[in-house]
């Protein structure tokens, strides 16, 4: 039947119908390329909620209160995505998938169903929060945070109930940021992780700079504490965790990482590989005919392990949404790869990585050689020259540039460091290569040796 309604299409030269479930990173990126590539495609994107192509990297920015009106994280607006020619259904939830039949059910805030038939399907159904298995979850004043309507409910109680003081449970980026926006809000906040140190994809001695900067603006530093219960007392909630770990306070947010949203991909019989994302080759087709996946819902391919992991990051759903919707209409794009490059600002530090760590190397058979190097992020005479700390982490045998860390001030330029690692990884060049990238100088920026080429030379010293 579905090739009937595919030949059909083709012989009556009918636009293609091309549907999206998901309207986030990689949904949207994947309706906007279709219709950039050919004006008559028909495509229609199906969104479980009422905010398709919200930035919800910004969450903690709108909480934190620098951000003051949510609307302004949309990336754009909804009038915008339908001025392009793409179809918008909001409120609706995509239930099933008949890959027999080519169509999609799915159901209205009204409780109505509908089905929609494509020719071809993307699923971008995103991620949601991991919830831990702690006692207490369901308490009011304990949030998880991943959507827009998570940030409204956190919202509603820091404008309602006025707390003072915050318990984070999570000391991954989004626990960060939000540590850092709690504070800027004016509550106390303990930040509590698993880790010995936290954000534990950088090496300890990155993490401990983090700790001192949240330290320094009063953030308590809770390491090595699995969180077990929370109970309430009161008006207050406790939190018990392992060590003899107990903290009152008025809200708890938990942020421990997220899982893919694959629902959608069991009855058409997709299959799913790691972390129970979705499996896709790099052109992100399914196993299943003209049903592509793109984002936090797939596995995504390592450029430097060359293999699949789970690695969910809006960067990597903007890229493999674009390739999807592409792919989708003929085209013969490849997903290159992702090497977690990351940046997230903490108070006035900024902490980025990109590529391998020692112990990631080594695990995937590399021979690495990691060499952590301080200098200033510009000529020290201009004022305001600030540390900069970067690891470099190196192949021995080949020379090969592995992967790298930076810590410095905010304004240091770290993000744009981190992307020369990131390129040069991309490319394949040895850590010795970095000392002839040319790049750009002035004294209040940088040093005629950029800080990355610095940290090289250092590298290439103990090699
Ligand atoms: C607080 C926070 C901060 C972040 N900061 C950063 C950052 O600084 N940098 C970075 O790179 N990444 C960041 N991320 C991660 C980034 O936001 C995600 O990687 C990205 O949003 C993934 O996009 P996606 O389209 O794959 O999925 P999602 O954004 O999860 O969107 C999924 C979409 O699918 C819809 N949907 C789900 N199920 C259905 C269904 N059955 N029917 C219809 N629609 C459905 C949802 O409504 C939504 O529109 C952050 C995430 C959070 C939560």
């Amino acid at each position: 039947m579905g090739t009937i309604q595919n030949h059909q299409s083709e012989i009556q030269n009918l636009p293609t119908k091309l549907v999206i479930i998901g309207g986030s990173d990689a949904g949207i990126s994947a309706a906007l390329r279709a219709r950039e590539l050919d004006s008559t495609v028909d495509v229609t994107v199906i969104v479980a909620d009422n905010f398709p192509n919200f930035s919800i990297c910004g969450i903690p920015f709108y909480l934190s209160g620098e951000v003051p009106d949510w609307r302004n994280l949309a990336h754009r607006t909804a009038d915008e995505i339908t001025q392009t020619g793409i179809n918008l259904l909001v409120n609706h939830r995509a239930t099933n998938i008949d890959a027999e039949q080519k169509s999609v059910e799915m159901v209205n805030q009204e409780g109505e169903i509908k089905n929609l038939n494509y020719d071809k399907l993307i699923i971008g159904t995103g991620a949601i929060p991991v919830e831990p298995a702690i006692e207490g979850l369901e308490l009011s004043g304990v949030f998880l945070l991943h959507s827009m309507a998570d940030s409204f409910a956190i919202h509603r109680h820091l404008t309602n109930q006025s707390p003072k003081s915050a318990v984070i449970i999570g000391d991954g980026y989004i626990g960060l940021e939000m540590a850092d926006g709690l504070t800027h809000r004016g509550l106390d906040v303990t930040l509590v992780g698993r880790s010995p140190t936290v954000m534990r994809t950088v090496d300890g001695s990155i993490g401990n700079l983090i700790a001192s900067e949240l330290q320094s603006r009063g953030v308590e530093v809770v390491n090595s504490v699995e969180v077990k219960t929370i109970k309430e007392n009161g008006q207050e909630l406790v939190v018990y965790g392992t060590n003899s770990f107990s903290k009152k306070t008025d809200m708890v947010i938990v942020a421990v990482g997220v899982q893919p949203l694959t629902e959608l991909a069991h009855n058409p019989g997709i299959k799913i590989g790691k972390r129970d994302a979705i499996q896709v080759n790099r052109k992100m087709e399914t196993n299943i005919p003209d049903i592509y996946a793109a984002g936090d819902c797939v596995e995504t391919w390592h450029r430097l392990l060359g293999e699949y992991i789970y690695l969910p990051l809006g960067t990597t759903a903007h890229k493999q949404g674009r390739i999807a919707g592409e792919n989708a209409l003929g085209g013969n794009e490849e997903f290159a790869g992702s090497l977690g490059t990351q940046v997230v600002k903490i108070f006035d530090i900024a902490v980025a990585r990109t590529g391998l760590r020692d112990s990631d190397a080594k695990a995937a058979g590399f021979h690495p050689l990691t060499v952590e190097f301080e200098t200033w992020d510009h000529k020290v005479y201009y004022p305001g020259a600030k540390k900069l700390r970067i690891r470099v982490t190196g192949d021995t045998e080949t020379g090969q540039l592995l992967g790298a860390q930076i810590a410095g001030h905010y304004q240091g330029e770290v993000a744009k460091r981190i992307d020369i690692f990131a390129t040069a990884i991309f490319h394949n060049m040895k850590v010795d290569e970095l000392s002839q990238l040319d790049l750009s100088y002035t004294p209040p920026l940088s040093s005629p040796w950029e800080p990355v080429q610095m940290s090289a030379q250092a590298w290439m010293k103990q090699f």
